[in-house]
């Protein structure tokens, strides 16, 4: 080995370098993990604060790596990104989704006390700046025979914290066909807050850090105070808030009283397969 630029190649950190040895496996193993098959969705009920019904689910991907095991999203979304396979792979899992949407709402029969069951996906910024994103979305929804409005594209704030009209005019055209359009991780970007009268966004998902803090009684009272104010905003600009991460009972007490309208964490249940998802819809529906 070359040693003219000193300890370049020596190992200081083996630990880091097993990482990025990881890493590189990883990145060049994606793209024919989506061939194989790999993928795998889990999906997690969105639950009505007021009464308990589950009215939905949010599709988190994972992939069951024949080596690794199953892998979450955090080890492998950013090098999808990254590489672009986040395209594919995303539109992979609108489509799964959306799917999956359609059987629930045939097994619902219809019969469903508060009304059909929904899906959110997670919507990278990569793909929100892929000139397909309008037409695939279309085609999928049409290929399923599922309604916009049964469907909900999750983008983070700051993938939309300084956007130009570029970036929101496909997101602009989604919301005009009945999608809507949530703003994820909402509360960490910074983002100005006029600033959402601009953003076609119908639903604010309160990151977790809050409903965190909502675990000590009495709660910090400025981290209430933030909650309540941001409740009161974004219900005088109609749009529905999610809280995630809701892992007690005296987390969604709390954010009930705050006036947050769903919710979503392992104290209602872990992300799991489609069936389970079913099962506790129904369970609720019938009592
Ligand atoms: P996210 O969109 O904020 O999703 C919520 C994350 O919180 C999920 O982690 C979920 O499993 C976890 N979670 C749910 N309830 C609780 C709880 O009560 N307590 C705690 N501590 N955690 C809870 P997950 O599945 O590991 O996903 C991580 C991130 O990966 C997601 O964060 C999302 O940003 C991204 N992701 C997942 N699926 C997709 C996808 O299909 N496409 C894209 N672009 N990103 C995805
Ligand atoms: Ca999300
Ligand atoms: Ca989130
Ligand atoms: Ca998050």
């Amino acid at each position: 080995a070359k040693s003219a630029g000193g300890n370049r190649f020596e190992l200081a950190d083996p630990e880091a370098d097993a990482r990025a040895i990881t890493r590189h496996g990883l990145t060049t193993a994606l793209p024919t993990a989506l061939e194989r098959g790999e993928f795998f969705i889990e999906y997690q009920p969105l639950v009505h604060l007021g009464d308990g019904s589950v009215r939905g689910a949010e599709a988190l991907v994972r992939w069951l790596h024949p080596q690794h095991g199953v892998l979450g999203p955090d080890r492998f979304i950013p090098l999808a990104e990254h590489t672009g396979l986040i395209v594919p792979l995303g539109r992979w899992v609108l489509e799964q989704s959306v799917r999956q949407a359609r059987e629930w709402r045939e097994l619902q029969g219809g019969a469903e006390a508060v009304g059909p069951l929904r899906i959110n996906v997670n919507l990278s910024p990569c793909q929100l700046t892929h000139p397909g994103l309008v037409q695939d979305t279309v085609d999928i929804l049409e290929r399923a025979g599922v309604e916009p409005d049964a469907l909900c594209l999750e983008v983070t704030e700051s993938a939309l914290i300084g956007a130009d009209d570029d970036l929101l005019k496909p997101l602009r055209r989604l919301a005009e066909m009945g999608v809507d359009i949530a703003l994820d991780d909402f509360g960490t970007g910074y983002s100005n807050l006029a600033n959402l009268r601009r953003l076609p966004v119908s639903i604010l998902k309160l990151d977790r850090s809050f409903t965190q803090s909502m675990q000590q009684f009495p709660a910090d009272p400025v981290d209430l105070k933030i909650v309540e104010g941001i409740v009161s905003l974004a219900h005088s600009l109609d749009l529905a808030v999610t809280v995630e991460g809701v892992e007690t009972g005296a987390q969604a007490d709390q954010l009930r009283i705050l006036g947050c309208d769903t919710a979503q964490g392992w104290y209602y249940a872990r992300p799991g397969p489609p069936e389970r998802l079913h099962e506790l819809a129904l369970v609720d529906a019938t009592g």
